[in-house]
């Protein structure tokens, strides 16, 4: 599945919903985040649970 190059979260589609972006396929590492409030997802600005490419 492709990933927003915005947002980061893994996109069941092409177009990210959030962004109206299209998404890439070019990237590294996916994350889950459960805790939006744990360092990680902070580092990575991330405000909602979900699943995340590390590196678009
Ligand atoms: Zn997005």
């Amino acid at each position: 599945m492709p990933a927003c190059k915005i947002c980061k979260r893994i996109i069941p589609t092409m177009i990210c919903p959030v962004c109206k972006e299209k998404g890439t396929n070019d990237y590294k590492g996916i994350i889950i985040i459960f805790d939006t409030n744990s360092e990680i997802a902070k580092k990575m600005n991330i405000s909602e649970e979900g699943e995340y490419a590390v590196k678009v």
